[in-house]
């Protein structure tokens, strides 16, 4: 590890006093990969059960583990690209523990990608409900989409929004907002040593007022009765405690909620900031030294009174060419009746939208919804996402390959699968796990997986990981 700045050590010596020395040393690594299982597709028990590297439990997050084999290159595994799992700090896990967001509720993940946060908030929520994830960088936005796809998300809508627009449109609407701010990465220190370059006192300070502006955006957005959970992954005061102090004195509609915590967690220091409000203790710290992970912050707020806002179900809106294009994929690929919830036609794309489109019209939105597919002429030709969020009972024709069967690799690098097949649309799956389509053309399959998919060098996976 490049050496820790002189003055970032003398800092946390002073508030951490004798403890800095273990604080120290464990920021200076070994670290070790974090593995949260997508519930999405597969219950923790049955990965753990077919796990190809070593893991033990994470102790707060049913769904998380520790990957114990330093070797491993889990981001390469075929079970990666199926959806399985999302690499992720446990200390990040407990975002979606703490903000608690439930199936059929309306969440804000006000800065998200490039998505560790938002695929859990989405796991947690069973699909249901109303989930917009935001991005202010264009090319952050982008590696949302992707992980938003790989685990099978579908009620969620992508934005690329500043914080301001967002809260002048959506004011009181969502039941959890959570801010997992831009800061100065102190928690990072381990695993990217540009973190440790681009540090100085001044990035802390530049850092706290750009996350109290964007916080006051956020609370703007949470409804009457709702939760806001702000997050960073730093260590200074200044950029936690001192934020959520900031915060608390002009909204005194807000409360800092005292949330159930592990004992490996610590709590906020108000002490640690001038004239702290003593509330501040209700927040809660994680340090590397005390349990699995980076280290992180969080404080949970929540709104007084109790009001609803209204909130309209998306109306299905698809022109009677693509219906019929839809339809026809639909009745020949599908096993399943199309449901009609929120069809809509988006330039020459189809989605499933969970928000009526006039709650987001007019906003930059990256994926209004779960996107079904494209229409070509008067054809209908399935999108990647659409694959990943059905199960394998859900398409009449699965080629269902086990786990080290050559066509695995041959599929995700893009390559012809020979046949013989009827012409047709063919799901292909990692032992009933879906992977991407294939389209059944003079007997073979002709290859669907996403072109920025295939850069992937999957055939340089050692065996085993
Ligand atoms: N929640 C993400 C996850 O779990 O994968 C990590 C988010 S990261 C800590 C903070 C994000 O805030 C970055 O993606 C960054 O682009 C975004 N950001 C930077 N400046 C911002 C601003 N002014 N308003 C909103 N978001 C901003």
């Amino acid at each position: 590890m490049q050496t820790l700045p002189k003055r970032f050590i003398e800092r946390m010596q002073a508030w951490l006093g004798p403890e800095a020395e273990v604080f120290l040393q464990a920021l200076a690594g070994p670290y070790r990969t974090g593995l949260r299982v997508n519930t999405l597709k597969i219950a923790p028990e049955a990965f753990r059960a077919r796990s190809p590297f070593p893991l033990s439990p994470v102790p707060w997050c049913p769904e998380g583990f520790v990957i114990e084999d330093p070797e491993a290159r889990p981001g390469l595994h075929p079970y990666h690209a199926a959806g399985l799992y999302y690499l992720q700090d446990p200390s990040a896990m407990v975002a979606a523990l703490l903000l608690d967001p439930q199936p059929g509720e309306w969440v804000l993940d006000l800065a998200a990608a490039p998505g560790g946060k938002t695929t859990h908030i989405a796991a947690r929520m069973q699909n249901a409900g109303v989930l917009v994830a935001n991005e202010i960088q264009p090319r952050r936005a982008s590696i949302l989409a992707l992980n938003v796809e790989r685990l099978g998300v579908t009620h969620a809508i992508l934005v690329n929004e500043s914080p301001r627009r967002l809260a002048d449109r959506w004011e009181g609407l969502f039941d959890r907002v959570l801010v997992d701010a831009p800061c100065s990465g102190e928690g990072m220190f381990a695993r990217d040593p540009e973190a440790i370059r681009a540090w100085s006192v001044d990035r802390v300070r530049r850092s706290a007022g750009l996350q109290k502006a964007i916080l006051f955006e956020a609370a703007r957005m949470v409804r009457p009765g709702g939760w806001l959970l702000y997050a960073t992954c730093t260590f200074a005061p200044e950029e936690n405690e001192g934020v959520v102090d900031f915060f608390l004195k002009a909204h005194p509609d807000f409360d800092l909620v005292d949330p159930p915590r592990h004992p490996a967690f610590d709590h906020g220091h108000p002490e640690w900031v001038d004239g702290g409000d003593p509330r501040l203790i209700r927040a809660v710290r994680l340090w590397p030294h005390r349990g699995p992970g980076h280290g992180h912050f969080y404080a949970l707020f929540r709104r007084a009174g109790d009001e609803r806002p209204s909130r309209p179900r998306p109306e299905s809106d698809l022109p009677g060419r693509a219906r019929r294009a839809l339809e026809t994929f639909w009745a020949e690929a599908m096993t399943t009746p199309l449901s009609d919830e929120g069809l809509i036609l988006w330039e020459d794309q189809v989605y499933r939208t969970p928000m009526a489109p006039a709650l987001w019209r007019g906003l930059r939105v990256l994926r209004p919804g779960w996107w079904l597919g494209r229409l070509r002429k008067d054809r209908f030709e399935p999108d990647h996402a659409l694959a990943m969020a059905v199960t394998s009972r859900e398409v009449h024709r699965v080629l269902d390959l086990p786990l080290g069967d050559p066509q695995v690799t041959a599929y995700l690098q893009g390559h012809l699968l020979e046949g013989p097949w009827a012409e047709g649309w063919v799901l292909i799956a990692l032992e009933g796990f879906p992977l991407g389509w294939a389209r059944a053309e003079r007997g073979r399959l002709k290859n669907l997986y996403p072109r920025h998919l295939r850069a992937i060098r999957w055939w340089e996976v050692p065996e085993g990981t």
